[in-house]
């Protein structure tokens, strides 16, 4: 299997990939094409980053810092980065083909075409960390997404099972901006302002509940497993919410502010009452009276994807297209969320281009990678991304089809390399976490699985 022509591995091979290519756009736009990307090194290999010192690498959360603890990604073998690209996609086959049932391939929305062409199973973090569970018969679970996805997949599957990540430095910017010893450090604040955390009150709630975004370490779906708490995503954020109100007076949510504060938004919370909370600043940043107002405590964490994204971009996508509809992740700033059409999570933005009838005009707010593949998809609407500059997630964007050959012909040859394993311990309290979220039920008296495949307008499917 091994091949020693030595041609430099570029993914722009026109044969291999399809129009829609993120990484064929900004290859062609590094050679002189029409076109403009955040960050030129966008046209290197993803190779050339692992073991950086502090940046997250090209893309939209380089400027995003690393924190020491991070896994770092060995050398990857120059074999994989020889080789055309032609033929590392004919080993990915080859190799997927020998292993048969004993492996599934999973890979997030956001991913490069050139590796989503050889999922299994294409969806986002949660969908995809289920979808495990209908091949119980593989033994690895190749997860082509970001470090947490593969960690909840190794929570949720059974332990014969083993959850690779192809490059360990596909990490997330957003969730390493909550580390455990901070959370613990805040809650460790919250009890001098509140009293003790597990007293409730005359109604029975106690005076913060932990929440957070599926976007977080193992470590801290543990943490919120043990204080009470619950896990969330883009999906079902409204419903965790509301479970969390009837169970305590306010919420500490984390590590995503602009979820938080967009769905609190929509449930009638006013900003006044959602402080952020500065892990760098006593109280974080907060006076007593403050936090002793707060319904939500929001950490100060965002989405580097996300953040890009703004009102001025959505006043021009109107100017210029009549009848557009604008549609924004709700990890987007609160101002774009509430100047879009609707907002929701990527589910719900896929489900909505599905339902939507021909000749539809739809602008998007979120991962150019998702929305490329969108408008490929979709030829019968028009389908662009808000955001002009090609920018995607610089962490998503390290899995390249290098990797992914690596990992799977070293599962031909018997050989588990980059297995993420989540302590007993701390996958025991992060998995109470997970099954408060599957059993937490939204008004309607749908579950929060059903619910997530609802299209609502707004924040709160
Ligand atoms: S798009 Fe944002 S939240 Fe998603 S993996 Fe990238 S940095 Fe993290």
């Amino acid at each position: 299997m091994t091949n020693t022509t030595n041609t430099a591995v570029t993914s722009n091979d026109p044969a291999q990939i399809t129009e829609a290519s993120v990484d064929r756009a900004i290859q062609l736009i590094a050679k002189g094409a029409e076109g403009s990307t955040c960050a030129t090194d966008l046209a290197r290999n993803p190779w050339e980053f692992d073991g950086g010192p502090a940046g997250y690498g090209p893309g939209s959360s380089m400027g995003d810092m690393i924190p020491t603890h991070s896994p770092r990604q060995g050398v990857l073998p120059t074999q994989y980065k020889t080789v055309t690209a032609a033929q590392l996609h004919e080993r990915i086959r080859a190799a997927k083909a020998t292993l048969g049932d004993r492996v599934v391939i999973l890979g997030h929305f956001y991913q490069r075409d050139e590796v989503v062409q050889h999922a299994d199973f294409v969806g986002d973090s949660f969908q995809l960390a289920t979808a495990a569970k209908n091949r119980p018969n593989a033994e690895a679970i190749v997860f082509c997404g970001v470090h947490f996805m593969a960690e909840t997949a190794d929570i949720l599957s059974t332990p014969e099972q083993a959850v690779i990540l192809p490059n360990l430095a596909a990490g997330c910017s957003m969730a390493d901006m909550a580390d455990e010893s901070s959370v613990n450090e805040c809650w460790e604040q919250l009890a001098q302002i509140y009293g003790p955390l597990e007293m409730p009150d005359d109604s029975g709630r106690v005076p913060v509940i932990p929440v957070t975004y599926m976007n977080s370490s193992a470590a801290l779906k543990s943490f919120v497993g043990e204080h009470g708490g619950i896990v969330c995503t883009s999906s079902n954020a409204r419903t965790v919410l509301e479970w969390a109100f009837e169970r305590g007076q306010r919420v500490l949510f984390f590590p995503d502010q602009h979820l938080g504060r967009n769905t609190a938004k929509a449930m009638g919370v006013p900003p006044e009452q959602m402080p952020m909370w500065n892990p760098r600043a006593t109280l974080g940043g907060n006076t007593t009276d403050d936090l002793l107002n707060a319904r939500v405590i929001l950490w100060h964490g965002f989405c580097s994807v996300h953040k890009r994204f703004t009102v001025d971009q959505i006043a021009q996508a109107r100017a210029q297209h009549a009848g557009v509809q604008v549609i924004v992740h709700p990890e987007c700033p609160m101002p774009v969320v509430d100047a879009a059409d609707a907002a929701g999570s990527t589910d719900f933005i896929v489900k909505t281009i599905q339902a939507a009838p021909a000749g539809s005009t739809f602008a998007i707010g979120t991962e150019i990678n998702l929305v490329q593949r969108l408008a490929a998809e979709h030829p019968e609407h028009t389908i662009f991304c808000l955001d002009p500059v090609i920018c995607p997630c610089s962490t998503m964007y390290r899995i390249h089809p290098g990797y992914l050959a690596w990992v799977l012909e070293e599962l031909v040859a018997g050989r588990v390399v980059n297995q993420i394993s989540v302590a007993p311990d701390v996958a025991a309290h992060a998995r109470i976490a997970l099954e408060r979220m599957l059993t937490a039920k939204p008004p309607t008296g749908a579950t929060v699985g059903e619910a997530a495949h609802t299209p609502t307008p707004k924040i709160g499917a």
